[in-house]
């Protein structure tokens, strides 16, 4: 924990385990990536996924996000899971369950070898178990794209989980301690593949597509 990654805002929902760091990176698949551009603040969604002690990302070495990142300007990366809405007694106390990730860095650009395996592991999150039947990226594609990866050190994890955190007082009065109260969680799964206008009728959907689970 630095200064600039100490959760002063609700504090008890401030988690240090590396491990739940990487549980949550390793459930989510798109990170919002911020940089400052002539002083103006840009905060981007993107695909991205964890190596280890890196998160890795990569886009259109014509992006202005991914020229910035490689350039190594500071970056701030968060990735958040929605668990759920929180129908508390009161509208303040109304809330939402989560579990996000925010990392402060400088992004290093991948080349070589290192490149294309960070884009094997982005593949394998992505869509697990497809690197090893689709087409590598030729030279021209690999030219066409910037992969950085932004060193996990500097990071912090926010969790609420759990029930309203309603007033006594609105639990010991009507007609506010007569409502329900409680969380609606959020779960998310995959539907039904949509074969392309290019896939033959006898073609049957690869099992690691039909029967992905999420993570
Ligand atoms: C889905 C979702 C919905 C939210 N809705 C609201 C809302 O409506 N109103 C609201 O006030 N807050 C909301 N929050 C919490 C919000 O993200 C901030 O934590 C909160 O606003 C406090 O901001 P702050 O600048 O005072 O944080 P501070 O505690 O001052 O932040 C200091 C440091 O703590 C860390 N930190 C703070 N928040 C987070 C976080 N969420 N995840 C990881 N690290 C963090 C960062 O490293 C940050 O630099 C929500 C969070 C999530 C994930």
């Amino acid at each position: 924990v630095t200064e600039r990654t100490r959760i002063r805002r609700s504090p008890d929902r401030a988690v240090h385990e590396r491990g739940v760091l990487d549980a949550i990176l390793d459930a989510g698949f798109v990170a919002h990536v911020g940089i400052v551009d002539s002083g103006q603040p840009y905060v981007l969604p993107t695909a991205y996924a964890r190596r280890g002690d890196q998160v890795i990302l990569h886009g259109s070495a014509a992006s202005r996000l991914f020229r910035r990142l490689a350039q190594g300007v500071p970056a701030c990366v968060t990735v958040t899971l929605l668990d759920g809405f929180v129908y508390a007694r009161s509208a303040f106390e109304s809330s939402m369950n989560y579990r996000s990730v925010m990392l402060l860095g400088e992004a290093v650009t991948l080349n070589g070898d290192d490149e294309l395996d960070a884009l094997r592991v982005l593949s394998d999150h992505l869509l697990p178990g497809r690197w090893a039947d689709v087409r590598h990226p030729s030279h021209k594609e690999r030219a066409a794209t910037l992969t950085v990866a932004v060193p996990i050190v500097e990071w912090s994890v926010k969790v609420r989980a759990g029930d309203p955190e309603d007033l006594a007082e609105d639990l010991a009065n009507p007609p506010w301690s007569a409502l329900w109260a409680g969380a609606l969680p959020i779960e998310q799964h995959f539907g039904t593949p949509v074969p392309d206008q290019h896939v033959a009728a006898f073609q049957q959907v690869p099992s690691v597509i039909a029967h992905r689970t999420m993570p």
